[in-house]
């Protein structure tokens, strides 16, 4: 059951479970992380990482090593909102542990797996890291609110273009290898108004709206499933229309789609797929994809269409290879290998810039955005163990 890394990982377990409940004691809703990074910071400088820096977007990248070969570990440091307080046990902030369990809004999702790849550079530090590896962790801001935004900074302004990302969301000590896409459009229909007395003088925007709403209806059950990921969906968040008054017919119409993407499907072909329905080419409507333009805590906008691209990194995939070998060399036991439900940074790093991408990460799915959210202390040792291992299957790789 145990292994040297494991074993190493205890030795260290004290200071990792107590940062993990500083972390989670520092509420970090998107946009208003800047706390939360200078206390990961004032950590990494602490643990001794080779360099500790800020980007203008306010991301943390703390580097340990300089070698040829790029393993990034990120963790996103925002969180949702607490939600109805009264549904929680306890103080949504405490870091309470009971019985071998961290309560806190983030503890699933997802600052164990910071605190766990910030806690394996402090092994690196310990042993030393492979010459031929430059080892990051990634302290990355704005994901609940638009996933990938950080990486795509990253990668595009930063200039960092990792050869393996780690994605350290929840996975339940599993292997994860990519999750179904999204994006969000909006589909817009105009009319002309008159009088509400007599309709008849005016074409009513609403009444086109709705052959379209029966149509995407329609469109989703027409959708097929696509292993290993399944079925693309597509439905309507909201609809809202136009008119001179309440007394006048409605000028215009639109509704806000959210189309979650499986295999095969990207913003292109989902446009198209709108634009070929008969009502809507009959209300000769328009389409457009969404723009996310929300300044980070630093004050930076950094805006981009809210297309999030399905990934998926093949079984055959090296990273993949390396990261079984490191999970048997932890664990001593084979893993366990599939993909999340949920969206996560993977959208930039894998779905734009086809970075070989895996996740691997304390806690378990279900309890993210959800009240008494918890992660076990064992899993954040485990993943400890597991990155520190995986850099050593990586440089060999
Ligand atoms: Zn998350």
């Amino acid at each position: 059951m145990s292994s040297s890394y494991y074993a190493d990982t205890m030795e260290i377990k004290g200071d990792l479970v107590k940062f993990m409940q500083d972390i989670i004691r520092i509420p970090s809703l998107s946009s208003e992380e800047g706390a939360v990074v200078q206390r990961i910071r004032e950590e990494m400088l602490k643990i001794g990482y080779d360099e500790v820096t800020v980007d203008p977007m306010g991301n943390l990248l703390g580097r340990i090593g300089s070698g040829p070969r790029v393993i990034a570990f990120d963790g996103h440091v925002d969180t949702v909102d607490v939600g109805n307080a009264s549904l929680w046990d306890r103080d949504p902030h405490s870091g309470d542990i009971e019985d071998g369990i961290l309560y806190g809004r983030g503890a699933t999702d997802m600052k164990g797996g910071v605190a766990s790849s910030v806690y394996a550079g402090a092994l690196l530090k310990k042993r030393g890291i492979p010459d031929n590896v430059t080892f990051y962790v990634t302290a990355t801001v704005q994901e609940e609110d638009c996933d990938g935004l950080c990486w795509q900074y990253i990668v595009n302004e930063d200039g960092l273009r990792p050869d393996l990302v780690v994605i350290t969301e929840p996975t339940s000590l599993r292997i994860y290898r990519g999750h179904r896409g999204r994006m969000e459009m909006e589909v817009h229909a105009s009319g002309i108004s008159c009088h509400g007395s007599a309709p008849e003088r005016g074409v009513n925007a609403v009444y086109k709206m709705a052959g379209i709403i029966a149509d995407i209806e329609k469109l989703n059950e027409r959708l097929e499933p696509r292993e290993p990921l399944g079925k693309g969906t597509v439905t309507i968040s909201q609809i809202r229309s136009t008119s001179p008054s309440l007394c006048a017919v409605a000028d215009g119409c639109t509704i806000h789609v959210d189309r979650r993407l499986t295999i095969g499907e990207t913003e292109a072909t989902s446009v198209a797929e709108i634009l070929a329905l008969p009502s809507v080419q009959a209300a000769e409507a328009t389409v457009t994809v969404l723009e996310y333009a929300v300044p980070s805590y630093t004050g930076l906008t950094y805006p981009t269409r809210k297309y999030y691209p399905t990934w998926e990194t093949p079984a055959s995939e090296p990273a993949v290879q390396a990261a079984t070998v490191a999970y048997r060399q932890a664990f001593g036991r084979e893993p366990e290998v599939g993909h999340w439900t949920f969206s996560t940074n993977g959208v930039a790093t894998a779905g734009m810039h086809n970075i070989p991408t895996i996740g691997f990460g304390p806690g378990h799915e279900h309890f993210a955005h959800a009240p008494n959210e918890q992660t076990e202390i064992e899993h954040l040792v485990w993943c400890t163990a597991f990155y520190s291992a995986l850099v050593d299957t990586f440089a060999e790789g």
